[in-house]
């Protein structure tokens, strides 16, 4: 392992020294996306941050199992209904149809922003059985009640039982229920806080299964609880999520656990923050929005011009996971001339002949301690920003050598090798950027990409998003790539 570890733990709310169940290996549980929609540029955010940390745990030596789900059945909009079942009705599709569209568009973003896939992606339709056997755990040791097919965790019991209601979220347990004593909510659950584990479907729900309380589907929270005990077990090392998700669904989720096997969930809990937009929330109501396919287009009022998905990359390390990120078109400007100066600054890197020198210099000792110092800033809970400002300290110094301002003969042949591994490192493994500059050739993914455009334009047309898809075209017509739309689909060549 490369440095002592430390992670910003949630859930006691310090930064801790991170020490792994079984050394050199880790579990790690991220909540996924609800795929009822196009994913939002905020949850690439999430995904793209969790991504950094999987990559930097591996770089650093573990052996790193990484489960994030797919929620595709479960999660209640405000109006109470199933938000599958709601997206399925309005656009009379079958729900795994949906769920299938929009699991295959979360991919192809993924794949666009160059995140690393988990090690087991499983579906909560995929885990009703286990689902139905932590509900029936929870009963029968007393936190649960059934009421008329449905079945509710009892907040009440379990919070005078163990303190540990309200912990991750930081809520004290009379605000708790003071919040939530909202009689109109109550229903036919003891109190209003009590949430549901289990739902009797309604005649015309849609998504529905046998269970020994009703034909019914599982309450949103218990999939991550079923699904992380089953494939990492009842406690594992690290859970994630954004931080929207604390409460109630990360809080339910710990109660759940508890109420099934006895035992927290996670030793570490990681939240990641806010994507925002021009320093307000993003918000579809009031025009206060971006879609990636808008950012990658430049087919939006916010920006002047279109960023590739490795500029918005770059953006999004420029900030700490835990601190909120504003999405402004000049934030986006700079991080465009940050990351060529990086990727070019690179390219010579590599191409420097070596120096066969063995010397030790004041030159050499600062560019061996300013490494140094990027990696104890990765370990200091993923600090990318500051990861990467210690390169950037380093670019005046490869450019110097270049132009002869800095002498090739104060550098030892070994620092300059490393030198070479280390931005390599971080740039490609840690990081997960592509070089996607003038002189760059994409790292053989320019072709993947390419294709993955094609289709965010084909998708605009079906939707008749015209706007959308003449903007890719244009853009890339700007950068000399034609599409030619045939008989079999779409082709590219570059002029
Ligand atoms: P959902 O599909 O709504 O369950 O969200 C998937 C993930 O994206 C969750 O971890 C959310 O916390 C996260 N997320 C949602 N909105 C944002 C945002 N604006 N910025 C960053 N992460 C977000
Ligand atoms: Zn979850």
């Amino acid at each position: 392992m490369k440095n002592e570890l430390y992670i910003q733990n949630s859930l006691t709310r310090q930064k801790e020294l991170f020490k792994p169940i079984t050394e050199g290996f880790i579990g790690m549980y991220v909540c996924g996306p609800t795929v009822y929609s196009d994913v939002h540029i905020g949850n690439c955010r999430t995904f793209v941050s969790f991504d950094v940390i999987y990559r930097y745990l591996k770089y650093i030596g573990y052996q790193i199992r990484y489960v994030r789900n797919i929620t595709d059945v479960g999660h209640l909009t405000d109006e109470g209904e199933d938000k599958m079942s709601k997206g399925a009705k309005l656009a009379k599709l079958e729900p795994m149809e949906v769920a299938q569209r929009y699991t295959v568009g979360f991919h192809d973003m993924m794949r666009i922003f160059n995140t690393l896939p988990p090690d087991i992606e499983p579906r909560a339709t995929g885990h009703i059985i286990e689902q139905i056997e932590m509900v029936q755990q929870i009963i029968d040791n007393g936190l649960a009640y059934e009421r008329n097919g449905s079945v509710y965790f009892d907040t009440i019991k379990f919070a005078k039982e163990q303190e540990v209601y309200g912990k991750l979220s930081g809520r004290k347990i009379d605000d708790l229920f003071s919040e939530t004593r909202d009689l109109k909510n109550q229903g036919e659950k003891n109190h209003p806080s009590d949430f549901a584990i289990w739902m009797k479907a309604s005649e015309d729900h849609i998504l529905r299964w046998n269970s020994p309380w009703s034909v019914g589907f599982p309450g949103w929270h218990l999939e991550c609880s079923a699904m992380s005990t089953k494939y990492l077990g009842k406690t594992f090392d690290i859970h994630g999520g954004g931080n929207d998700l604390k409460f109630p669904h990360h809080e339910n989720e710990v109660a759940q656990n508890h109420g099934a096997c006895g035992c927290h969930p996670a030793n570490y809990w990681i939240h990641t923050n806010m994507l925002e937009m021009n320093g307000r929330k993003m918000s579809k109501s009031d025009g206060n929005t971006i879609t990636p396919a808008q950012l990658f287009s430049g087919n939006s009022p916010h920006i002047t011009k279109a960023y590739s998905p490795m500029i918005v990359k770059f953006f999004m390390l420029q900030a700490h996971y835990g601190s909120t990120l504003d999405i402004t078109d000049k934030g986006l400007q700079d991080a465009e001339k940050g990351y060529q100066r990086l990727m070019e600054a690179n390219a010579l890197l590599q191409k420097m002949e070596n120096t066969n020198s063995d010397v030790t210099s004041d030159l050499d000792t600062e560019i061996n301690a300013t490494i140094e110092k990027a990696f104890q800033q990765m370990s200091d809970d993923f600090n990318t920003p500051m990861a990467l400002a210690r390169l950037f300290e380093l670019v005046p110094k490869i450019n110097g050598l270049l132009a002869g301002h800095l002498s090739m003969d104060e550098i030892n042949s070994s620092t300059l090798e490393k030198l070479k591994t280390v931005f390599h490192d971080f740039i490609y493994d840690i990081f997960g950027l592509l070089d996607m500059t003038a002189g760059g050739n994409g790292n053989g993914v320019a072709e993947g990409l390419m294709e993955l455009i094609i289709d965010l334009r084909q998708n605009a047309r079906t939707n008749k998003d015209w706007g959308t898809s003449d903007k890719i075209r244009d853009t890339l017509q700007e950068l000399k790539i034609q599409l030619k739309d045939g008989k079999e689909g779409t082709t590219w060549s570059k002029n």
